[in-house]
């Protein structure tokens, strides 16, 4: 699977891995800010991280 951070700040950009190593990558380097809109959004922050996931998904035809 191909990710590219939705993060704005962020340049973090892989092919080919797994969504747990993405995952990963957010728990590292985008806590606080995924904890902040958490309080924001008031959702959970393993909501979050699903929509973070999913919204840096990449979805290549080749
Ligand atoms: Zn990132």
């Amino acid at each position: 699977m191909n990710f590219n951070c939705v993060f704005s700040s962020c340049s973090y950009k892989r092919n080919g891995i797994e969504e747990k190593e993405f995952l990963i990558h957010l728990k590292e380097e985008h806590h606080a800010e995924m904890l902040e809109i958490s309080k924001k959004e008031n959702m959970p922050i393993n909501m979050i991280e699903m929509i973070t996931i999913s919204n840096s998904k990449v979805f290549i035809n080749t």
